[in-house]
């Protein structure tokens, strides 16, 4: 193994193999790059005379009132997506996933658009609760919960909690009898399928932490515990094979699997589950080489598996839940951001690549850093008559790689007081968000009707040195 090889991302990517040189195979050079590539962008998008507005607010405006970086969130579009997926899925249950972005306003649209609530955390939890978000209809994950966050969670009156080990079960059931309740119960199980973006594997994906693995009898075993458990009414069986999926081939193989174990519950243990879980991570579109499926297309695919299997195993259906995370909020957000630098250069082959610097970065979206994500970016305050080059969006930090978007043409006199925009960072960038560098996190601008309101206010220097306790 090499321990050392030349530095960037070309190098050690191939990026460089690609059909144009500096640029990776499915970037395309737009005719036009004040265009926007409409689908990327949230429902309200609109570019007029290079300009960008959402919901009817043009970011230059929202960056005058709010200041930049900021995530603006286009209301009309995360509520007619939650809708979207609750209307397709009709008699499933729509968890969203409160992990990919989460507050108390969000939380009150789900509320009113009749979506359940899926939190991973005491502080997840207490934002549902701070929003007056309706209990009965939010599920408590994680592989690793507290005593604490699941006596909370009881206290609360969560609909459900889905557990993932056996001692969690025990203590859960302890929790309940103790307070005198009675909780509904999921199981976790690992089908043995992984999907990826554009794959999925199918064998041997049970290493890793969550779940019961249902190969090794772990997961009937967890039924048998919980069906038995004080305390706890157990609904089903739960499985999530990935996330930023295309299709249904790995959840077609994982319902499989999982609709097997269900039927062999009703066999061996002589319980009739009611419910079971599909999971999430439905894949949206970053960039031009994603295509995702739309939640009609979804639900109807998923729906015919889910019959086909129980006509097949001779059981009923058991009444269904999915938990979209990325698919609502993603789209819903663009981050705007000011340049302050830009630097060009010579890559090998003679290709160039601009450098643009902007005023965020990995503290506001770590997800190119952590997963090698792809992103777009347009010029979002004026019309530039310039060519279009090759440019990388980068931050502020003290990381080569502080990138926001590796691969996208802007036009070439993009420079110092332009804004960018980058489309699809509602999931897992606010909520992923750090302080590194002690950068203050970014507000997130809720736009709608031509207004803009403080979702999340930028955070201070005093929100910073809060919990320093040296200052005096
Ligand atoms: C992360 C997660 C989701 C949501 O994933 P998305 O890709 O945002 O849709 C759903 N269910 C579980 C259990 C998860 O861990």
């Amino acid at each position: 193994m090499p321990t050392a090889h030349p530095s960037g991302w070309a190098h050690a990517d191939g990026a460089l193999r690609s059909t144009r040189p500096g640029g990776p195979h499915w970037l395309r050079e737009p005719a036009d790059p004040n265009e926007l590539v409409t689908h990327l962008w949230s429902q309200t998008a609109a570019k007029s005379d290079g300009v960008l507005a959402v919901g009817g607010v043009p970011v230059t405006d929202v960056v005058r009132e709010h200041g930049s970086p900021a995530y603006v969130l286009d209301e009309a579009d995360f509520r007619s997506r939650a809708r979207a997926f609750r209307d397709a899925f009709g008699g499933y249950d729509v968890f969203y996933a409160g992990k990919a972005f989460l507050c108390t306003t969000v939380a009150r649209w789900l509320a009113e658009e009749g979506l359940s609530l899926d939190v991973c955390s005491d502080g997840e939890l207490t934002v549902a609760e701070r929003a007056g978000f309706p209990m009965d209809r939010v599920g408590f994950h994680g592989n690793n919960k507290t005593l604490g966050e699941l006596q909370r969670a009881v206290e609360l009156g969560v609909g459900r909690v889905i557990v993932d080990s056996f001692v969690e079960i025990e203590r859960l059931s302890a929790v309940a009898t103790e307070l005198g309740r009675t909780v509904g119960v999921m199981v976790r199980v690992t089908a043995g399928v992984e999907a990826h973006t554009h794959e999925y594997i199918a064998t041997a994906h049970e290493d890793q932490k969550f779940g019961f693995s249902i190969a090794s009898g772990d997961a009937l075993e967890a039924v048998r515990r919980v069906h038995q458990a004080e305390g706890l009414d157990l609904l089903g069986l739960h499985s999530h094979i990935g996330s930023q999926i295309f299709d249904t081939s790995g959840f077609e193989v994982a319902a499989r699997r999982v609709l097997a174990l269900h039927a062999t519950v009703g066999e061996e243990i002589g319980v009739e589950m009611p419910e079971m879980d599909l999971g999430g991570g439905f894949g949206i579109a970053y960039t031009t080489q994603d295509d995702p499926s739309d939640p009609a297309q979804l639900a109807t695919e998923m729906s015919k598996i889910v019959e086909h299997e129980c006509r097949g195993l001779g059981i009923s259906e058991p009444r269904l839940s999915i938990e979209p995370g990325r698919a609502i909020v993603g789209p819903a957000v663009c981050t705007v951001y000011e340049v302050g630098t830009v630097k060009q250069v010579e890559l090998d082959g003679g290709a160039r690549r601009t450098y643009v610097s902007v005023d965020g970065g990995m503290s506001d979206n770590i997800r190119t850093a952590l997963y090698d994500a792809d992103y777009s970016a347009t010029l979002a305050s004026r019309r530039s008559d310039a060519e279009a080059v090759l440019s990388r969006v980068v931050g502020k930090h003290c990381e080569a790689g502080d990138i926001v978007v590796k691969d996208e043409f802007l036009p070439g006199d993009v420079g110092p007081g332009d804004l960018v925009a980058v489309p699809g960072t509602g999931a897992y960038c606010r909520s992923m968000a750090s302080n590194y560098n002690h950068a203050l996190r970014p507000p997130v601008i809720g736009v709608r009707d031509g207004k803009t309101f403080t979702v999340l206010r930028r955070e201070t220097v005093a929100d910073l040195l809060a919990t320093d306790v040296g200052v005096s």
